[in-house]
């Protein structure tokens, strides 16, 4: 992506070239933003955002989603206030670690217990490492495209990761038995665990949920080898089942991660797991200079308390609703098609007869320009700050975009 000319933005690119390896590093570079997207961004209130040029856009990636309550939400930000003011890093935690613990444990529907950490790589990493600990095995099945996290087992590129990191990792497709099971047979006696993601949210492809038979024969497989089941909640998570993604399936995980969400937009992940860990989960060396930080920790228990309050699931199910509906109506009107999957909360917006992406980069980039900022291949995001008149101007935008499109064609 390239900025505006002779903006605010492009200038900072320009000296972040200087000084930053590519100006940018991973997601930001890969998941390709079209022409005019900032990089950089001045602040950001509820569900709105503004770049470093002043323009002013309704959002709806919520900083790839940390951003469930809007931000700022002031309960939140009050309970950092408090905690920051006593003391957040400090030699070891704060009791709110055993608070929020708590609050997990009871909110969680498989949760025995509760770790925590930074970022959704470090839970998905030291599910990995309980999993092996847990049943003194080595290979771990993950679903093809996807996404983990940037660690050399699961990072999407191969540039500078070894075959020998990803050694002990085998894989299948999700939703598909048949090449879960061949994929078990190959682990045979040293099936350590399967990871999968809450529903398949791959990039720039359409996204699905879990079928009950997909969901119940992975729990199974896992049952007959006493492997771990885990569930990679990261993205997913406190947008679909406070208790868990898999929960209305009644699929419980063995072990589960998290991040994003769970403390809206203050750096927190968190590992949750059932008894059968718990050994393993004591034994294991897994840490981080960050870790014990208690202002995320609190950010966290008000973020979970604020979502209980306000009904944030709900909330985020109607505007999600009312976008989809929205978006499908001026799809018709337009005669241009697009594809809308996922739960509506999370929307994917791809376009009919697009392999290039050029017609959702044309149609983001114009809807850009009318105050409404979409990506044209990674799902997006709604959070509990959005109302009916923000969806309805994102919905403004994008009759823009249809148009454009359609001139385009
Ligand atoms: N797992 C999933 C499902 C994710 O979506 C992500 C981040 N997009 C991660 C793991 C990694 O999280 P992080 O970028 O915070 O390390």
């Amino acid at each position: 992506m390239a900025s505006l000319p002779n903006s605010v933005d492009a200038a900072l690119r320009q000296r972040a070239a200087r000084v930053v390896p590519g100006g940018m590093w991973g997601h930001l570079n890969a998941a390709k933003l079209p022409d005019g997207y900032p990089q950089f961004f001045a602040r950001a209130d509820g569900c709105r955002l503004w770049d470093v040029d002043g323009n002013a856009y309704v959002d709806l990636m919520c900083s790839w989603g940390p951003i469930v309550l809007g931000h700022h939400h002031p309960k939140v930000e009050e309970a950092v206030r408090r905690q920051a003011a006593a003391g957040s890093c400090m030699n070891g935690p704060g009791a709110v670690m055993v608070e929020l613990a708590e609050r997990l444990v009871a909110t969680i529907a498989h949760a025995d217990w509760a770790m925590f950490q930074k970022n959704g790589g470090d839970a998905t990493t030291t599910c990995v490492t309980i999993a092996r600990a847990g049943t003194g095995r080595r290979k771990v099945l993950v679903a093809r495209g996807s996404y983990h996290g940037s660690a050399p087992w699961c990072s999407p590129s191969v540039v500078g990761v070894t075959a020998e990191d990803r050694a002990h990792i085998l894989h299948f497709d999700y939703n598909d038995i048949a090449s879960l099971e061949a994929a078990v047979d190959q682990a045979g006696a040293d099936l350590a665990a399967i990871i999968v993601t809450a529903f398949r949210h791959d990039l720039a492809r359409d996204q699905a949920l879990p079928t009950a038979a997909f969901a119940a024969r992975v729990r199974q497989l896992c049952n007959a080898a006493d492997a771990a089941l885990i569930l990679d909640d990261v993205r997913a998570g406190f947008r679909i089942h406070s208790a868990g993604s898999w929960e209305p399936l009644g699929v419980r995980p063995d072990l589960s991660s998290w991040s994003k969400a769970i403390a809206n937009g203050h750096p927190l992940a968190a590992v949750t797991g059932n008894d059968r860990f718990r050994e393993a989960a004591a034994a294991v060396f897994v840490t981080g200079s960050f870790w014990c930080e208690a202002s995320s920790m609190a950010a966290s228990l008000a973020t979970l308390e604020a979502m209980a309050e306000e009904g944030a699931i709900d909330r985020m199910t109607a505007m999600g609703q009312r976008l989809r509906d929205g978006l499908a109506q001026l799809s018709s009107a337009s005669g241009v098609a697009i594809r809308q999957t996922g739960p509506v909360q999370m929307p994917m917006v791809l376009f009919d007869d697009d392999a290039d992406f050029r017609k959702g980069e044309l149609f983001c980039a114009t809807a850009l320009r009318h105050g409404a900022y979409l990506h044209p291949r990674h799902n997006m995001f709604l959070s509990a700050a959005h109302r009916e008149a923000d969806i309805d101007r994102v919905l403004a935008a994008a009759e823009k975009g249809f148009a454009a499109v359609r001139g385009a064609g």
